[in-house]
């Protein structure tokens, strides 16, 4: 059942190793996506409360980046074991939050966290604390204070990606989740609360992005900036730390192309590219919205992708059968129908879904799982992120014109390539602009470097890689 029994009501900050008062009084609401229900209440937190949390991070720093590596693994695993005895609870306040069925909220929203948190002992043995070059010696140190800024449609797994790693390698964090699904945060604040990390390595303040985002962007006390979000915020938090030049990693929008080229198995590659572009009703930043396929096989790939839509059951996350919950707001909601009519009206075809509301949804975010044929590349609904269950597919003359038009996006952070020969569709990926990309539908890996060419962003999370991001150079001449 979708429906919450009481109100969450978080009327603290964790600051400083403490669940403190807000500066000010004002409040946010945090809504069910199925139900329209208001189910929790988070302070929306001032620039002051920023500043106090800083204070209690650059304070704890001193002493946590000289903890042993031993010690900070210790927390990892307690944390990741926090997490994982409470996995169902951090499923079920995901999917109402933000609307992903149960199964896969368990699997995914609470699952990749705690792999995270549970990873990063045996990273940390893997960083090249020091070497020498020459006279030098060259030691690598964390980063100091981090700023994390975190978006709504992997809320816990986004936070994990910063505040694990930033917190292996000896940095302190001030975190921001989204407000729009923030309560997920207030159980890692307790569960970090619970292992007993010390007071200000791990600092929780929540509330809007123009007012505490930007706090955090452009805080003195911050020496880097890690965004998870959309690419117009992302280049707002650049703007605002370039002013003291901080370091920011930025992961952003996507608008990724799916190739399935001429020899491949379109039945299998269309139907798993559905489902990768319509997983978390296509709130997925690397989702394959543009599939490319051959102009001969445009029929048949809309015949099967229209069959995969009509069988996509749309409903409650909670039941059972759903496969495509609700999308996550209102405002969201309503954005992603004005695309499909965008689609429409510019001329692409229809094949599956459409704007009006599925059948028997009245109550809830809901979308039709759609499908467009014959999409041009310049149109709106193939250039720009709609973060809806909506498939562009687009027809190519040949391999050229399918690398031409995977790459002709602002944005590069994911893709795919089927093939018959797989060298063939590796030779094919290296050629596309991305920083993921699968072939014939590889799983993913949640240990690989994520992130983006373009304005996709920059940096890398998740595996060795998101080590390096937190930490600095150094070379000492002896
Ligand atoms: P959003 O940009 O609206 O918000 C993300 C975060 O930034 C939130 O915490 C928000 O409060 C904050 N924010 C908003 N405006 C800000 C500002 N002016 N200054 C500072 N902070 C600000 O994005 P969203 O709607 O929460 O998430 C969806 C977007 O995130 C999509 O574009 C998606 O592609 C992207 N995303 C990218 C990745 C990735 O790894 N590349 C992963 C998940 C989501």
């Amino acid at each position: 059942m979708a429906v919450a029994t009481e109100i969450q009501v978080r009327d603290k900050l964790y600051i400083g190793g403490e669940w403190v008062d807000p500066s000010g009084s004002e409040t946010l609401d945090v809504v069910n996506s199925t139900t329209e229900e208001v189910i929790g209440r988070i302070p929306q937190s001032t620039p002051q409360d920023v500043d106090k949390a800083v204070a209690a991070a650059r304070q704890a720093f001193e002493s946590w980046s000289q903890t042993s590596l031993k010690d900070r693994a210790d927390c990892m695993r307690q944390i990741s074991g926090a997490l994982a005895a409470r996995s169902e609870e951090i499923g079920a306040l995901v999917s109402q939050e933000l609307g992903m069925p149960l199964k896969l909220s368990v699997q995914i929203q609470a699952g990749l966290p705690t792999m995270t948190f549970g990873s990063m002992p045996q990273l940390l043995e893997h960083v090249v604390w020091e070497q020498e070059v020459g006279n030098s010696q060259i030691v690598r140190e964390p980063v100091g204070v981090v700023g994390a800024i975190t978006p709504w449609n992997y809320p816990l797994h986004q936070i994990a990606l910063k505040v694990a790693p930033a917190i292996a390698v000896g940095c302190t964090v001030v975190l921001k989740p989204s407000e729009v699904a923030p309560l997920n945060a207030f159980v890692l604040a307790e569960i970090i609360d619970e292992v007993g990390l010390p007071a200000g390595v791990f600092n929780l303040v929540t509330g809007t992005g123009p007012v505490v985002g930007e706090a955090i962007a452009s805080h003195a006390g911050i020496d880097m900036v890690s965004f998870t979000g959309s690419t117009r915020a992302g280049k707002r938090v650049s703007e605002l730390a370039a002013q003291s030049v901080k370091p920011v990693a930025l992961e952003l929008g996507g608008k990724s192309a799916n190739v399935i080229l001429d020899d491949a198995d379109l039945q299998a590659a269309v139907t798993d590219g559905m489902a990768k572009c319509y997983l978390n009703s296509g709130q997925t930043c690397s989702a394959l919205t543009r599939m490319l396929v051959p102009r001969a096989k445009l029929e048949e790939a809309e015949r099967i992708a229209a069959a995969v839509a009509e069988q996509t059951k749309v409903g409650d996350p909670f039941e059972e059968d759903t496969r495509l919950g609700p999308l996550v707001s209102d405002v969201q909601r309503e954005r992603v129908r004005g695309y499909i009519q965008k689609g429409i009206d510019e001329g692409a075809k229809l094949v599956a879904g459409g704007a009006e509301a599925p059948d028997g949804l009245d109550r809830g975010y809901f979308v039709r799982p759609t499908v467009f044929s014959d999409v041009k590349n310049g149109m709106t609904i193939a250039q720009e992120e709609i973060f809806g269950p909506v498939l562009s597919i687009i027809p190519y003359d040949d391999e050229e014109d399918a690398i031409r038009i995977a790459n002709d996006s602002v944005y590069g952070l994911a893709g795919g390539v089927w093939s018959g020969d797989e060298e063939r569709a590796k030779r094919v990926a290296r050629r596309i602009r991305t920083g993921q990309i699968e072939i014939n539908g590889g799983v993913f890996n949640p240990l690989a470097p994520f992130g983006g060419y373009k304005q996709s962003g920059h940096g890398r999370e998740a595996g060795s890689f998101a080590l390096e991001e937190f930490l600095q150079v150094k070379s000492m001449q002896l």
